[in-house]
């Protein structure tokens, strides 16, 4: 038997992964470099001319790695075409008013917000929100770009061209970021890891913990946010949720329609990775039962150069992405996974000298936090 071969838009790693994962499912997973319109075979690093008609005819399901998307001919011509899974969710979440709007209409705590049009306004929206504001692009940032902290009277570098597209925010005043990552398949049936704990800087996660300490009371709340948007959505594969943690509740922060990077930690922490669970979603897969779980430390590789080494120690899992190195780029990750929390300490123990400074912080700040 064959499964529904799959297209995922996207070159990237997250594409990469879900290729590498469906090679056990029998399920054909290639990708399409949206830059340049070729297609990357399975988990090779090919890439071929291609046209509309050979993608219709030789893919069931066209899936994505990434929720901003180009409008190019081709990539528009896909997702008009009804192999194009997830379309509500893909028109809705990628802008934060549109997603902000669906998470109020029913009822899913997100953090308090109002539309930005003009300069002018700021005061009235302070008045609304609070003295310090989070001001958001509508679209397109990510990793800490395109957002500002603006507390009120204070001078601002928001470009005026920016105004109209943003969105202002409450500060969160949370005691920590935690996400879950769930699927769903087409017959509505759910599954979900355990929420994760995550730390960011500057915008960008560093690092993520699962399962998140102490959660066990935020677990069956959040599972039924995410039921609730995913539903609402009619939504089939994988989607992350955000949240952080207000007082023993949780708000949401961000939603994405894929695979995510605080759910990388399941390649070694889970039976079914998430890259896994989304491919079985969209392909006709069934679900695993509950896959079991290993506490897991996934701690980003961030604008570094790759050590040989890392794959060395038993237990610590390095996934380097090769891509070209830049500041801040997420260039791969590190999973270590244990039975018990407490032994990832060893494992990170064996990993720090060879990390360089930045890297060896985040992993101290990690090991704080077991
Ligand atoms: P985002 O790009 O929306 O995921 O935001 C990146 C990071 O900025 C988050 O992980 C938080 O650490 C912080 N942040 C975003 N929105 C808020 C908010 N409303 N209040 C406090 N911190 C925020």
């Amino acid at each position: 038997m064959h499964n529904h071969p799959v297209l995922v838009l996207g070159g990237g790693q997250l594409g990469l992964m879900m290729a590498e994962a469906a090679t056990h499912l029998g399920v054909v997973v290639d990708r399409l470099d949206t830059a340049t319109d070729q297609l990357i075979p399975g988990t090779s690093n090919l890439r071929v001319d291609t046209d509309l008609t050979v993608l219709l005819r030789r893919y069931s399901v066209i899936t994505a790695e990434m929720e901003h998307l180009p409008n190019n001919e081709l990539v528009t011509a896909l997702r008009d075409s009804n192999l194009w899974a997830n379309g509500s969710a893909f028109y809705i979440l990628p802008a934060r008013n549109r997603q902000k709007s669906l998470l109020d209409e029913i009822g899913v705590n997100n953090a308090p917000w109002q539309m930005l049009q003009v300069v002018d306004d700021l005061p009235a929206v302070h008045d609304a929100l609070g003295e310090t504001l989070i001001i958001k692009t509508t679209r397109g940032g990510y990793d800490g770009k395109g957002q500002w902290v603006i507390p009120r009277g204070i001078q601002h570098d928001i470009p005026p061209s920016a105004f109209g597209e943003l969105i202002a925010e409450q500060k969160v005043d949370f005691s920590r970021e935690v996400s879950l990552v769930g699927a769903r398949a087409s017959n509505g049936q759910t599954l979900f890891y355990p929420l994760a704990e995550n730390h960011h800087h500057q915008g960008i996660l560093r690092f993520s913990i699962a399962p998140a300490r102490a959660s066990s009371h935020l677990q069956a709340e959040a599972e039924q946010m995410l039921t609730k948007i995913m539903e609402r959505l009619n939504y089939v594969g994988v989607m992350a949720m955000e949240c952080f943690e207000v007082d023993g509740k949780l708000m949401v922060n961000e939603l994405a329609p894929r695979v995510h990077n605080s759910g990388h930690w399941s390649q070694t922490g889970s039976g079914v990775n998430q890259f896994d669970l989304h491919i079985r979603a969209l392909s006709g897969v069934v679900f695993p039962k509950v896959p079991s779980f290993r506490s897991t430390l996934m701690m980003n590789l961030i604008g570094c150069d790759y050590h040989p080494h890392w794959n060395q120690i038993d237990g610590v899992h390095c996934y380097w992405y090769a891509k070209e190195k830049r500041e801040n780029r997420k260039l791969g990750h590190i999973n270590i996974s244990q039975i018990d929390l407490g032994d990832i300490q060893g494992k990170a123990e064996c990993l720090r000298p060879l990390l360089d400074e930045e890297h060896r912080s985040m992993l101290d700040l990690a090991m704080l936090r077991f």
